[in-house]
């Protein structure tokens, strides 16, 4: 028998500064990409009105927290703003071996992990504002914060930004739609890479003999 085999799932990590786009642009995905999960993380902050857990986040204390990094459950865990968040590693290992892809929102420590770890198997795309005003409209459209609020998360954007680098691909979301598009792009791209296709020697043996 030489038909075609199931691929390895894609570990897509997207990356951007606060108010880069990222959350609704990773909620259009997944509405439109059915082999596609978000990997949901641990963190130690308190949900905000609306966050569910084992929706948005697992919440965990300190300590439950540590004892998980202690037993080893986190493929990769960072420090934000003094809260830790982690990404448990059982479901993303099971997606993957099943041929489904994992969508992750994670910072940057966290992707210089996943890419140390796991290589061959993760897709990093960082989204750029198109100019730091855009993205000053678009934190402060979001809200009543306070201008401290907005100082701070400026401040955390010229971080995260500073990272842009490490990434595989790097987008500038000048709007929403082209932006949906070109990062479907890459994951559809990335389903085809040969790494992902361990059937492929087989098949081409069969195609080639049969
Ligand atoms: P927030 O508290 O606003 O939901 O998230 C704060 C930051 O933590 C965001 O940049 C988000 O992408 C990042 N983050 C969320 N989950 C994880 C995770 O599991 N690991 C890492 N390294 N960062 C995460």
């Amino acid at each position: 028998m030489s038909g075609a085999g199931m691929r390895r799932g894609v570990c897509l990590v997207l990356a951007a500064a606060p108010g880069g786009g990222k959350t609704s642009v990773s909620r259009r995905l997944l509405e439109t990409e059915p082999d596609l999960q978000l990997s949901i993380s641990a963190t130690t902050r308190a949900p905000r009105p609306a966050e569910q857990e084992g929706v948005h986040y697992y919440f965990k204390t300190p300590d439950d927290f540590a004892a998980m990094a202690a037993r080893d459950e986190f493929l990769e865990h960072a420090g934000f703003l003094g809260r830790r968040y982690g990404t448990p590693r059982a479901p993303v290992e099971a997606a993957l071996a099943e041929g489904r892809d994992v969508l992750f929102d994670i910072e940057w420590q966290g992707h210089r992990q996943l890419k140390a770890k796991m290589p061959a198997d993760v897709v990093g795309i960082f989204l750029l504002p198109p100019s730091m005003g855009e993205l000053e409209r678009r934190l402060r459209g979001r809200g009543q914060d306070s201008e401290e609020e907005i100082a701070r998360r400026l401040a955390v954007a010229r971080e995260e930004m500073r990272h842009w680098e490490d990434f595989d691909h790097v987008l500038v979301n000048r709007d929403f739609d082209g932006c949906v598009a070109e990062v479907r792009a890459v994951l559809h791209a990335a389903r085809s890479a040969r790494a992902r296709q361990p059937w492929l020697p087989r098949f081409v043996d069969g195609l080639l003999t049969g």
